[in-house]
């Protein structure tokens, strides 16, 4: 195999990009500028490294606790629990929310074994038994997954005292957040209902 083909067969291997497109970006970087390609390559090679998951909320941070958690300006009161890290950029894109955020890492699927367990849910719990909290986001995919998991915590919370609340609908249903456009998600977000 050639370092051509290994590149290509790397790339095609990301989200989003099959062979041809792969194939165009490895083209594309064999005649592009060498400072790019070197810039692009030692911050694919830093990444892991570099960026870590907030050891309060899950979020992608180069600092622990993130600029969210540290940020006293934010509403502690609130906590937006999301299935995905990307979901919080999501959602502070809407520029509607000013609480904290709880990253779950994913939804409960039993066809791929993924329960309770595997989600940071106990670390939700903790975070609320601390106390300060009284309303609790749920901002899941509107899913099959995401709304299961939505009522395993409406469950879980329901002893706790907190207002629990679902994002409203009018997000596509079965698709991911991340595909919200900005003026339905912050709609949904300050429509959001109590479960
Ligand atoms: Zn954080």
């Amino acid at each position: 195999m050639t370092g051509l083909d290994r590149l290509i067969s790397y790339l095609s291997r990301l989200p989003g990009l099959g062979k041809k497109s792969a194939g165009r970006i490895a083209f594309y970087l064999l005649k592009a500028d060498g400072e790019f390609v070197q810039g692009l390559a030692d911050s694919i090679a830093r990444l892991q490294e570099t960026i870590k998951q907030c050891s309060i909320c899950g979020n992608y941070t180069e600092q622990d606790p993130c600029p969210i958690c540290n940020d006293i300006s934010r509403d502690r009161r609130i906590i937006c629990v999301v299935e995905q890290a990307q979901d919080i950029n999501t959602i502070e894109q809407t520029g509607e929310y000013r609480g904290l955020y709880h990253v779950l890492g994913g939804a409960i699927n039993p066809l791929d074994g993924i329960g309770p367990d595997s989600l940071a849910i106990e670390s939700l719990m903790r975070r609320i038994a601390e106390g300060g909290v009284n309303e609790v986001i749920i901002a899941t995919n509107p899913t099959v997954e995401g709304d299961t998991t939505a009522l395993y915590l409406h469950r879980m919370l329901a002893e706790r005292n907190v207002a629990v609340s679902r994002l409203a609908s009018g997000l596509p249903v079965g698709g991911d957040l991340e595909y919200a456009d900005r003026t339905t998600l912050a709609r949904s977000l300050k429509s959001r209902t109590e479960m």
